[in-house]
């Protein structure tokens, strides 16, 4: 039996850590809906890879798919444009170091909360989750702890109504995170992250590796490469 009768809503991208993220809330509450946002991302095989993870989920685990709500897709094209357009200095040398596209964005993160507790609000869902990170992100101030809990205060209050943001991997490493998963919905989870998530900045799924699909070379494929290695040799448990 879930902990909570109440509703949570998940920010869902199809990666890994927002998989795991749903997971957690179908775990812990009695009804479960999902939002995504559709922003031109690169990896918009991620995207994609939404639909996959919700029918694997609702095949292998039968309570969980009666928890599980409606999905909200949620077109945000104009982040796009501002990720082209107010670039500062030092983000261009960041970004640059990874061989990327500079579509950082500063603040996307508050705009998917803001847009996420609006949509909360009108389907009556006072629990909003999401996959936020201090420990693999620190260079991003909206994943911050502190960002996170204020982002609460100012939507509880803007709305006049109360949330609650829950960042279940706020404080845990990549490696961890697969603990984590495992314990939730044991291999036959792990299996269904491993397959069905993408995380790659590229939007590579050519090559299957044993940390899942990915072009292997850039940023996000080399963190949940190391993370799960970590897990697989039991150094993050
Ligand atoms: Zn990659």
């Amino acid at each position: 039996m879930p902990k909570a009768e109440e509703g949570a809503l998940v920010l869902f991208s199809g990666g890994q850590d927002s998989a795991t993220c749903l997971a957690w809330a179908l775990d812990q509450f009695a009804r479960v809906e999902t939002i995504g946002f559709d922003y031109g991302q690169r990896h918009a095989v991620e995207l994609a890879c939404r639909s996959n993870v919700t029918r694997a989920i609702g095949e292998k685990f039968p309570a969980w798919a009666e928890r599980l709500g409606e999905d909200h897709l949620i077109d945000l094209g104009f982040v796009a444009e501002i990720g082209d357009t107010a670039m500062t200095r030092d983000v261009e040398i960041q970004m640059g170091e990874d061989g990327l596209p500079n579509t950082f964005v500063p603040g996307r993160n508050l705009l998917f909360l803001t847009t996420a507790a609006a949509v909360a609000y009108r389907r009556g869902l006072r629990h909003i989750v999401g996959g936020m990170c201090e420990t693999d992100y620190s260079g991003y101030p909206d994943c911050r702890d502190d960002t996170i809990k204020a982002m609460q205060v100012a939507l509880t209050l803007g709305m006049d109504r109360r949330f609650v943001l829950h960042m279940p991997l706020m404080w845990i490493d990549k490696a961890e995170s697969w603990a984590l998963t495992e314990r939730l919905g044991g291999a036959a989870l792990v299996d269904i992250l491993l397959e069905e998530t993408h995380t790659c900045y590229i939007g590579d799924r050519t090559t299957r590796h044993s940390w899942g699909y990915g072009c292997g070379q850039c940023p996000a494929c080399q963190l949940r490469a190391s993370g799960y290695e970590r897990y697989r040799t039991g150094e993050g448990t």
